[in-house]
């Protein structure tokens, strides 16, 4: 499998993988067959993170090649990317909390040479269980781990490896390929047993055995029997989604970011006069597979962009975005609306600083985030009942009757 960073290789791989994105993916896809063999999963993530490809049109791709039951499963997986968005969206305190936690336990490997040791030789692979070694050479290597290797792997981390999951949560944004602060810590809290408290993730040697078709078989190491984590309960206040912003009509700037690096799909109604791009807002190494992808994606957005709307795309870092917009004779820039994380801070700021100078910062939410992100108020489930009726507003499955 070869990520390569542009809309035309994700579109690609998409094409490839949408025969199988049926029955054969719903059968399959907890088979972990190994980084030479990804045929049973759609390995899309590290496109669908940054919007080289949007959930819309995978979802439309994969009902114009199968019935709405036989790609159920795929697209509730789709959705569950969507879930962990909306959840954070409704509760950012929830990654404050996180960054706050991981900085604390940072710091405590400075000072704490147990811990540190311990931590060091989970990050090296050198464990000695040969499963959970393999994931972390694959995760340097390649960027990218199955989904069940990612549950295997936390739940070493946590309940055998007895390590905070919040540097685990951190050793996974800085090498996933598609590392995205929803989904990832998230996960890790799912697998954990917070996210639904009382409900964690166990990784059984049998059930590794099983599904890496008998790659690994780590019987005997593992702690089968561990009780989830708890925390002190705190009461995270759900803050309801405000309202999508309307793009005014006259001339406009486009500013794009990795959370979002298909501009030709947003609803624009100004004419694009000048664009700029944010620089990566990555945490991996320089030079590393994730820090790799998340450049070269970004070249690509500005290389379509320039096509498609006819004026060049700058790089201007976030706090230039001001001179640059007035350089351009122009006090309105559009965006795609960053879900909570880094780049959401970064235009936070951008924004407070346009509007001291009469300026404007316009965040477009997509359709399927506007009407998805609301229902993550709660379990997947409340959202996932959702999804025939956003399928059916948006229009993604040519070939269903109107439920509206
Ligand atoms: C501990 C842990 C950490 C994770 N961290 C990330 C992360 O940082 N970024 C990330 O994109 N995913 C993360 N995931 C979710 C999931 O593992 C990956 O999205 C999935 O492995 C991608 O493989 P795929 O593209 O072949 O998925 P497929 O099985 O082909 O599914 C299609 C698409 O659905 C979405 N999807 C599938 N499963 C999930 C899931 N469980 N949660 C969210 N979206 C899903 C992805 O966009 C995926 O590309 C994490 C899961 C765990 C357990």
């Amino acid at each position: 499998m070869e990520w390569i960073p542009t809309r035309a290789a994700g579109l690609a791989r998409l094409a490839a993988f949408l025969p199988d994105a049926g029955r054969a993916y719903a059968e399959r896809r907890n088979l972990d067959l190994g980084p030479q063999d990804r045929s049973n999963v759609s390995a899309l993530s590290p496109w669908l993170r940054r919007r080289l490809i949007t959930e819309e049109e995978v979802v439309a791709a994969v009902l114009s090649r199968h019935s709405a039951a036989a790609a159920e499963k795929f697209i509730q997986e789709v959705a569950w990317r969507t879930y962990w968005k909306g959840w954070l969206e409704l509760r950012p305190d929830q990654l404050e909390r996180f960054n706050a936690e991981q900085g604390a336990l940072k710091a405590e490997l400075d000072r704490d040479g147990h811990l540190s040791r311990r931590y060091q030789r989970a990050a090296a692979g050198e464990t000695g269980i040969a499963c959970f070694d393999a994931w972390v050479a694959e995760l340097r290597d390649l960027g990218w781990l199955h989904n069940h290797a990612r549950m295997w792997f936390a739940s070493i981390w946590i309940f055998t490896l007895g390590l905070p999951w919040q540097l685990g949560a951190d050793f996974f944004y800085q090498h996933l390929l598609d590392a995205d602060p929803a989904s990832n810590t998230l996960s890790w809290r799912w697998v954990a047993g917070l996210h639904t408290p009382g409900k964690h993730y166990l990784a059984r040697a049998e059930n590794i055995d099983r599904n890496t078709a008998g790659r690994f078989a780590p019987y005997g190491q593992l702690n089968e029997t561990a009780t989830p984590l708890d925390e002190a309960p705190r009461a995270l206040p759900v803050t309801p989604l405000s309202p999508a912003e309307r793009q005014p009509v006259g001339p406009c700037a486009l500013l794009l970011t990795e959370e979002d690096l298909h501009p030709e799909s947003w609803a624009l109604v100004g004419e694009v006069r000048a664009i700029a791009i944010l620089p990566s807002a990555t945490v991996a190494a320089p030079g590393s597979p994730a820090a790799r992808f998340s450049e070269g994606a970004l070249d690509d957005a500005a290389t379509r962009a320039t096509m498609h709307f006819g004026v060049p795309c700058s790089m201007v870092a976030a706090e230039d975005l001001p001179a640059w917009l007035n350089g351009q004779g122009l006090s309105v820039v559009v965006t795609s609306q960053a879900p909570v994380g880094m780049i959401a801070a970064q235009l936070r700021a951008v924004e407070a600083r346009l509007t001291v100078k009469g300026a404007r910062l316009i965040q477009l939410r997509r359709p399927w985030d506007e009407l998805l992100w609301p229902r993550a108020t709660a379990g997947f489930f409340k959202l996932k009942t959702r999804l025939p009726e956003v399928i059916d507003v948006l229009g993604l499955d040519p070939g269903a009757p109107r439920l509206l």
